[in-house]
């Protein structure tokens, strides 16, 4: 019998909420749920938004009771914003968080790089925004809560997985003994320690580097703006690497490394915290600035990633399925692309408006962006902590050349998560005129926002589903109408806007005016009658320069596999 703990978790600015535990006795026999998801991290419940976004109900086992221990991810980038203000809760993120873009990196003292985020006015949301992870978790209960679809139990360990041909049989422990569940799919969001993943004696792949870094949260009053400090080698910590960064609340995260055979236990002693702790901040000129700790845990970089992310009738999204370096702010940004790409695929595969092969297309294009972002976090970590002599020689030449020469400091750029684009993917329409446009967003693309109003941009304007952005202001082709119809009479979730026009069109849902053709341009229309297909996840998979009804068929064919 699991019996979760019941003890708030301690904390100096977050209240933690003891949930009640869902109980099999209260609840009548259990029909066989077309999805399950097990963990209500990030991944977890942005699936469950997205597939209620597409009218899909799930279910969500949560081990705990309460909310992320620890503040955990704190920096969310623009396209983790994008995603969230799709599932309603990137108002409520924004108006409790802290925006930055510029990172500063200091070596010896001396500050050598300074790096701002592209931001233009296009962007409805700033590059990064800090505030933690539990204040994220709750905006994405409170969403669940408001969509009615989504069954959420905490206090629910998930202990075992059965696989049967059509289904998955699974037990749950619960604080009154175990109980089975049937489910026709289960997503493995249950975080990096995945025990679904053991079970099914999967391995992930890929290299884990020995340095740690302890991260510990503090509350402190320091006079500086919210931006990355990042110091290289200080006279405390020599041949080591330091992190800070404000968090809302009065919280300073301060992120060490530690000497090589140092263990984690050793590392969180209370005396070898505050003794490193007050060295940093004495390296930063608040000598005896009073402190407390509020959280603190031991990290080390690891860029893993299994190499399919569907077993069976198991999905697995999030840490579950990739274990990424923070530098770069990876873990949960990429969680959320992960469960944006799983909950339109997978609720097409359960409403039927796919078949099973798109979810492989789900592991392909995903698996694809965790390769490619450990490529790119591997730069970073071994910049970060350099993994043997000879890179941290390299290394430290680039720190002391630094000093004195401009052409190495751009080295120090910390190549921060950004969205994968899926140019290869086989949702693509291989006839359309994709190479013909000049510029714009391409195949695979997540969409270019552009601004319309002092408040109003272009992702405001799409919602669930695919988009068809047609670039008229006459009335669409009948063949185009009839395919758009047909497509909707079997269950695809289809809008149409036309774009640069004040007046509604005949065979649009909407349309948008563009006045002064700053979609147009975004979007290297040429001429009338131009079109982009998005996704439901907002990647482009098709475009043309002049759209026919026979090539949007296709196209939707194409990005929705029978
Ligand atoms: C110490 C630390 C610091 C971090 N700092 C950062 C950072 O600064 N920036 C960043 O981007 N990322 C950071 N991360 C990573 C980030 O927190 C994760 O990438 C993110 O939480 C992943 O979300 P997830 O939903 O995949 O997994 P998790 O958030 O781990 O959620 C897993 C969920 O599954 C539940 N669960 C587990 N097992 C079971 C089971 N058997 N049955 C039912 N439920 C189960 C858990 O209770 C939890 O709700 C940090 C992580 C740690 C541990």
């Amino acid at each position: 019998m699991y019996q979760p703990s019941t003890t708030p978790r301690p904390s100096l600015y977050y209240r933690y909420q003891v949930h009640a535990p869902w109980l099999p006795s209260a609840h009548p026999p259990q029909p066989r749920h077309p999805v399950v998801i097990a963990g209500a991290g990030p991944a977890g419940l942005v699936t469950a938004l997205e597939l209620a976004r597409h009218g899909v109900a799930s279910v969500v086992l949560n081990a705990e009771l309460q909310v992320s221990a620890g503040s955990r991810a704190i920096v969310f980038t623009r396209r983790t914003l994008e995603i969230l203000q799709q599932v309603g809760v990137a108002g409520r993120l924004v108006a409790a968080g802290l925006p930055w873009r510029c990172g500063n990196s200091i070596y010896r003292g001396q500050q050598v790089f300074r790096m701002e985020a592209p931001h233009d006015d296009d962007d409805r949301f700033g590059p990064m925004l800090n505030i933690q992870q539990q204040f994220l978790e709750d905006y994405l209960l409170d969403a669940c809560a408001a969509t009615g679809l989504v069954d959420l139990r905490w206090g629910n360990l998930l202990v075992q997985v059965d696989q049967r041909d059509d289904h998955a049989l699974l037990t749950v422990d619960t604080p009154e003994g175990p109980c089975t569940l049937q489910a026709d799919w289960l997503v493995a969001a249950d975080g990096g320690r995945s025990a679904i993943r053991s079970q099914l004696g999967l391995k992930l792949e890929g290299a884990s580097f020995e340095s740690l870094f302890v991260i510990a949260d503090i509350r402190i009053d320091l006079p500086y703006p919210t931006e990355r400090l990042a110091f290289f080698d200080p006279d405390w910590n020599r041949g080591n690497t330091i992190l800070m960064h404000r968090e809302p609340h009065g919280i300073w995260r301060v992120d060490y490394q530690l000497p090589p055979g140092e263990t984690p236990e050793q590392a969180l002693q209370p005396d070898s915290m505050r003794a490193r702790i007050d060295a940093q901040l004495a390296t930063i000129g608040h000598a005896g600035t009073p402190w407390q700790l509020d959280w603190s845990s031991v990290y080390s970089a690891r860029t893993l990633t299994l190499p399919d992310y569907v077993v069976g009738r198991v999905l697995f999204a999030g840490d579950a399925a990739h274990l990424l370096p923070i530098f770069g702010v990876r873990g949960a940004n990429t969680a959320f692309q992960d469960a944006q790409a799983l909950g339109w695929q997978l609720a097409a595969v359960v409403r039927s408006t796919a078949g099973p092969s798109l979810l492989a297309n789900y592991s392909a294009e995903r698996v694809g962006a965790a390769r490619e972002i450990i490529d790119e976090a591997g730069k970073s970590t071994r910049f970060m902590a350099p993994p043997s002599r000879g890179f941290r020689l390299l290394r430290d030449a680039v720190l002391s050349l630094s000093l004195t020469q401009d052409f190495v400091r751009p080295l120090y750029h910390w190549r921060t998560s950004r969205p994968h684009a899926y140019t290869r993917s086989a949702l693509n329409c291989a006839h359309d005129d994709d190479a013909r446009f000049t510029a714009g967003p391409g195949h695979g693309a997540p969409p270019q926002n552009v601004r319309l109003g002092a408040e109003d941009f272009l992702l405001d304007h799409i919602g669930a589903g695919f988009h068809l952005l047609v670039f008229t202001s006459t009335a669409l082709p009948a063949g185009v109408q009839q395919v758009v119809q047909a497509a909707r009479q079997r269950g695809v979730p289809l809008q149409v806007l036309a774009i640069g026009t004040a007046q509604p069109v005949a065979g649009a849902d909407a349309h948008l005016p563009d006045a002064d053709g700053r979609v147009r341009q975004r979007y290297a229309v040429p001429a009338d009658g131009a079109a982009y297909l998005l996704r439901p996840d907002q990647h482009v998979c098709a475009r043309w320069l002049v759209l026919d009804a026979d090539r949007l068929q296709a196209a939707l064919a194409t990005a929705l596999p029978a």
